[in-house]
Protein backbone atom coordinates (compact mmCIF):
# COMPACT_ATOMS: atom_id res chain seq x y z
CA UNK A 1 0.00 0.00 0.00
CA UNK A 2 0.97 3.39 -1.01
CA UNK A 3 0.92 6.52 1.48
CA UNK A 4 -1.94 8.62 0.86
CA UNK A 5 0.01 11.79 -0.10
CA UNK A 6 1.34 9.66 -2.54
CA UNK A 7 -1.64 9.17 -4.78
CA UNK A 8 -1.07 6.55 -8.16
CA UNK A 9 -3.23 6.32 -11.00
CA UNK A 10 -4.57 3.34 -12.04
CA UNK A 11 -5.28 4.15 -15.78
CA UNK A 12 -4.76 7.55 -17.20
CA UNK A 13 -6.66 8.29 -20.63
CA UNK A 14 -4.96 11.24 -22.63
CA UNK A 15 -8.21 12.72 -25.27
CA UNK A 16 -4.89 13.42 -27.53
CA UNK A 17 -6.49 13.48 -31.17
CA UNK A 18 -9.81 14.87 -29.78
CA UNK A 19 -8.42 17.55 -28.04
CA UNK A 20 -10.84 17.26 -24.71
CA UNK A 21 -8.41 16.43 -21.98
CA UNK A 22 -7.28 13.64 -19.64
CA UNK A 23 -9.35 11.39 -17.29
CA UNK A 24 -7.58 9.69 -14.51
CA UNK A 25 -9.14 6.56 -13.01
CA UNK A 26 -7.04 6.78 -9.30
CA UNK A 27 -5.81 3.50 -7.61
CA UNK A 28 -8.53 4.44 -4.69
CA UNK A 29 -11.47 4.37 -7.09
CA UNK A 30 -11.53 7.91 -7.43
CA UNK A 31 -12.14 9.67 -11.30
CA UNK A 32 -10.86 13.08 -12.05
CA UNK A 33 -11.76 14.66 -15.40
CA UNK A 34 -9.36 17.70 -16.74
CA UNK A 35 -10.58 19.70 -19.53
CA UNK A 36 -6.65 20.78 -21.67
CA UNK A 37 -7.62 24.19 -20.78
CA UNK A 38 -7.62 23.32 -17.18
CA UNK A 39 -4.49 21.70 -17.69
CA UNK A 40 -3.22 24.75 -19.36
CA UNK A 41 -4.12 27.22 -16.66
CA UNK A 42 -2.79 24.55 -13.75
CA UNK A 43 0.59 24.89 -15.30
CA UNK A 44 2.85 23.92 -12.67
CA UNK A 45 6.41 25.23 -13.84
CA UNK A 46 7.81 28.27 -12.45
CA UNK A 47 7.02 30.51 -15.31
CA UNK A 48 3.23 30.03 -14.92
CA UNK A 49 3.19 29.64 -10.89
CA UNK A 50 4.30 33.17 -11.42
CA UNK A 51 1.87 34.60 -13.45
CA UNK A 52 -0.88 32.65 -11.11
CA UNK A 53 0.82 34.51 -8.05
CA UNK A 54 0.45 37.91 -9.72
CA UNK A 55 -2.66 37.08 -10.71
CA UNK A 56 -4.12 35.95 -7.72
CA UNK A 57 -5.74 32.93 -9.23
CA UNK A 58 -5.75 29.02 -7.96
CA UNK A 59 -4.47 26.60 -10.34
CA UNK A 60 -6.81 25.31 -13.32
CA UNK A 61 -8.20 29.25 -12.76
CA UNK A 62 -8.68 31.20 -16.10
CA UNK A 63 -7.06 34.53 -16.44
CA UNK A 64 -8.74 37.00 -15.94
CA UNK A 65 -9.01 40.04 -18.28
CA UNK A 66 -7.61 43.20 -18.02
CA UNK A 67 -9.57 45.72 -16.14
CA UNK A 68 -11.62 47.54 -18.82
CA UNK A 69 -10.63 44.88 -21.65
CA UNK A 70 -13.10 43.15 -23.72
CA UNK A 71 -12.51 39.63 -23.19
CA UNK A 72 -10.58 37.55 -26.02
CA UNK A 73 -11.59 34.58 -27.78
CA UNK A 74 -8.59 32.40 -27.54
CA UNK A 75 -8.38 28.93 -28.96
CA UNK A 76 -8.59 26.40 -26.11
CA UNK A 77 -4.67 24.97 -25.87
CA UNK A 78 -4.26 21.27 -26.76
CA UNK A 79 -1.17 18.68 -25.99
CA UNK A 80 0.24 18.03 -29.16
CA UNK A 81 2.32 15.39 -26.97
CA UNK A 82 1.79 14.12 -23.61
CA UNK A 83 4.12 11.53 -22.37
CA UNK A 84 4.92 10.12 -18.88
CA UNK A 85 7.84 11.47 -16.62
CA UNK A 86 9.07 8.33 -14.78
CA UNK A 87 6.49 6.91 -12.33
CA UNK A 88 5.08 9.67 -11.31
CA UNK A 89 4.50 12.36 -13.37
CA UNK A 90 3.12 12.97 -16.75
CA UNK A 91 4.75 15.83 -19.30
CA UNK A 92 2.68 17.74 -22.35
CA UNK A 93 3.89 19.51 -24.99
CA UNK A 94 1.13 22.44 -25.73
CA UNK A 95 -0.13 23.63 -29.49
CA UNK A 96 0.70 27.23 -28.07
CA UNK A 97 4.72 26.25 -27.76
CA UNK A 98 4.52 25.69 -23.89
CA UNK A 99 6.13 22.74 -22.67
CA UNK A 100 7.85 23.18 -19.38
CA UNK A 101 5.01 22.16 -17.17
CA UNK A 102 5.66 18.52 -15.19
CA UNK A 103 2.49 17.45 -14.00
CA UNK A 104 2.99 15.30 -10.65
CA UNK A 105 -0.18 12.65 -9.96
CA UNK A 106 -0.02 14.09 -7.00
CA UNK A 107 0.18 17.54 -7.93
CA UNK A 108 -2.97 16.59 -10.78
CA UNK A 109 -4.57 14.80 -7.52
CA UNK A 110 -4.50 17.53 -5.93
CA UNK A 111 -6.25 19.44 -8.22
CA UNK A 112 -8.53 17.52 -9.37
CA UNK A 113 -11.08 20.07 -10.83
CA UNK A 114 -14.12 17.84 -9.97
CA UNK A 115 -16.91 19.24 -7.50
CA UNK A 116 -15.73 17.05 -4.56
CA UNK A 117 -12.84 17.99 -4.37
CA UNK A 118 -12.86 21.90 -5.59
CA UNK A 119 -15.17 21.97 -2.17
CA UNK A 120 -12.71 20.35 0.19
CA UNK A 121 -10.03 22.77 -1.47
CA UNK A 122 -11.77 25.28 -0.79
CA UNK A 123 -12.68 24.52 2.99
CA UNK A 124 -9.01 23.07 3.81
CA UNK A 125 -7.72 27.04 2.90
CA UNK A 126 -7.44 28.46 5.83
CA UNK A 127 -8.83 31.96 6.51
CA UNK A 128 -6.70 35.07 5.63
CA UNK A 129 -4.40 32.57 3.64
CA UNK A 130 -3.70 34.04 -0.09
CA UNK A 131 -4.27 31.66 -3.22
CA UNK A 132 -1.03 31.78 -3.78
CA UNK A 133 1.08 28.26 -4.26
CA UNK A 134 4.42 27.79 -4.42
CA UNK A 135 6.13 24.91 -6.23
CA UNK A 136 9.30 23.18 -4.79
CA UNK A 137 12.31 23.20 -7.04
ZN1 LIG B 1 3.90 26.61 -17.56
ZN1 LIG C 1 -11.99 14.76 -7.46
Amino acid sequence: MLPPTSPTPKSVKVHLKDGTGMDIEWMDGHKSIYSFQYLRDACPCALCNEERVKQNREPGERPKPAPGALPMFTPPPKPTVAEGVGKYAIRFTWSDGHEHGIFSWEFLREFCPCRECSSLRRESKPPGEGVTRTVPH
